[in-house]
């Protein structure tokens, strides 16, 4: 068993104030892995402190300096992404390879989008011939992730702060903690000077909390739940903080009659890929009346193409969802999709051959309206649910009819239809045939899928404060 109990601050490792154990739960086995603690307090207070401390320097820091220090850690990142993909299996049950090859190298893919922004991004501007604008960092930066994509979102908060001179606390998911505590490592390798990076392990009312509220830090930047980015917000609100929010999704994914041959069946198997654990994911199919008989079957021949295992297994199935409450949630919503819709392929239960674990069999619901439960709620499983849409006008009315607003699809070869579309969907990306998008390119949603952009130049402009001074130079 893993005994990680230990804290990143001020460039140290640091124990616990007051020991508060959690054990890491193997969504594979369902038994401990790791035994981790959550920060209190006083815990907070130390990272937030060092982290105050070193702002000033930090800031002032060459940026070429910051580049080479974020460098190193690139570097150590990629010499150590065999341990990396090992403690995201773990924690949050990937399957190996998936996680090598995807969960891992996410990160690296962010980080090279970084430097390449780095490379065009102006820190100050001559707004006129004698006025200046400086883009400033703005200060203490709390990064609040997810489980999901844990690396993903740790890299896609942690360099652009760093980058732009802002100094950070890292509270991971108490759900997938092992990742960062590595990333930690890497950090401290890298030699960054100290209070610049720490980390606490905490939980959503305890250390995440702490953070939200705390007078000392400048900005939260959060990647969760909606529910949880309400709750952020509103503890953010006493001390006016920034607060940048990465919420749920609810993607509709519009298939029209003349898409692409394979579009169903890529719908689908995006669907469940991480086994339906992706914020952005293609959770609503939308098909055009006259193929909508034809896509059912394609729709259930894919989701049965599906396999399921353990992480440790190599291959290309997919593997457990990450926790018995995320097991017991989507078996729920399972039921209720029951008693709902029409059935597919899939069900409750785990698939045949698995008798531990949260594994969850790919389910797919076909005669979905979008007022139902399985339509409106984000499933965070390998659950889909497909329904008809009449023309244009009702497919795109479809999809907006929505909290969300993350991700939606498109999928038609006729260019100006997939442009008026794709026009009209209220929603941060929108992925059209099966295309994805380029190297740092933004990254963010409308409505409640939150209100910040990650990734390349846009990520960097959410950690800058803009400062016009008059008179830089003489008249
Ligand atoms: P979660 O909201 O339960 O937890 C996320 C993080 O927030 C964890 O570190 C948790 O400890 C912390 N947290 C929880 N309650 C908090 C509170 N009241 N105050 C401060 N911190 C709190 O979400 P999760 O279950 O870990 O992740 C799944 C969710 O994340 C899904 O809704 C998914 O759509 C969303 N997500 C969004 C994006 C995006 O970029 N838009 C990316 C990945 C995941």
């Amino acid at each position: 068993m893993l005994e990680k109990r230990a804290f990143y601050i001020n460039g140290a490792w640091v124990d616990p104030v007051q020991s508060n154990d959690l054990q890491v739960i193997d969504p594979s086995t369902e038994e401990a892995c790791a035994i981790i603690s959550l920060g209190s307090d006083p815990d907070t207070n130390a990272a937030v402190a060092a982290a105050k401390e070193a702002f000033v320097g930090w800031a002032e820091t060459p940026l070429e300096e910051r580049k080479a220090a974020l460098k190193r850690l690139q570097n150590a990142y990629n010499e150590r992404a065999e341990d990396m993909a090992q403690a995201i299996s773990m924690e949050m049950g990937a399957p190996i390879d998936w996680s090598r090859t995807q969960q891992v190298t996410a990160g690296s893919w962010h980080m090279d989008g970084f430097f390449k922004a780095l490379e065009s991004f102006s820190f100050e501007d001559d707004y006129t011939a004698t006025e200046k604008t400086l883009k400033e960092p703005i200060g203490v930066c709390a990064l609040i992730t997810p489980w999901n994509w844990p690396m993903n979102q740790v890299v896609l908060k942690v360099f652009p702060a760093l980058a732009a001179g802002c100094t950070v606390v890292l509270k991971p998911s108490e759900v997938a903690p092992l990742s960062s505590i590595v990333f930690a490592e890497m950090v401290d390798e890298a030699g960054f000077p100290a209070g610049v990076f720490n980390m606490v392990n905490g939980d959503g009312v305890g250390v995440g909390t702490q953070l939200s509220s705390h007078p000392d830090v400048d900005m939260v930047s959060f990647t969760g739940s909606t529910r949880a980015g309400i709750a952020i917000s509103k503890n953010a609100a006493d001390t006016l903080k920034r607060v940048s929010l990465e919420l749920g999704g609810k993607g509709a994914n519009i298939i029209f009659a003349d898409a692409d041959a394979k579009a169903v069946k890529r719908g689908v198997i995006q669907c469940m890929r991480n086994s339906g654990q992706s914020c952005n994911a293609p959770t609503r199919m939308l098909i055009e009346d006259s193929i909508y008989d034809d896509a059912l079957v394609i729709a259930k021949e894919a989701a049965e193409s599906v396999t399921v295992g353990l992480a440790e297994e190599e291959g290309r199935h997919i593997g457990p969802v990450v926790s018995e409450v995320q097991y017991d949630k989507i078996q729920g919503l399972i039921e209720t999709g029951m008693s709902e819709a029409t059935l597919l392929a899939g069900g409750m239960g785990r698939p045949e051959g698995l008798n531990r674990g949260y594994f969850v069999k790919p389910t797919v619901f076909a005669d979905v309206t979008n007022d139902m439960t399985i339509a409106r709620e984000e499933i965070f499983g390998p659950v889909l649910s497909i329904m008809r849409f009449k023309d244009e006008a009702d497919a795109v009315s479809i999809a907006n009819d929505t909290v969300y607003g993350l991700t939606n699809y498109v999928q038609t070869q006729d260019d100006e239809k997939r442009r008026r579309v794709a026009r009209r969907l209220r929603s941060g990306m929108v992925a059209t045939n099966g295309q994805g998008f380029a190297q740092g390119s933004a990254f963010g949603g409308y409505k409640q899928s939150g209100n910040g952009r990650e990734a390349g130049r846009y990520g960097i402009e959410e950690f800058l404060e803009i400062k016009s001074v008059s008179g830089w130079a003489a008249e």
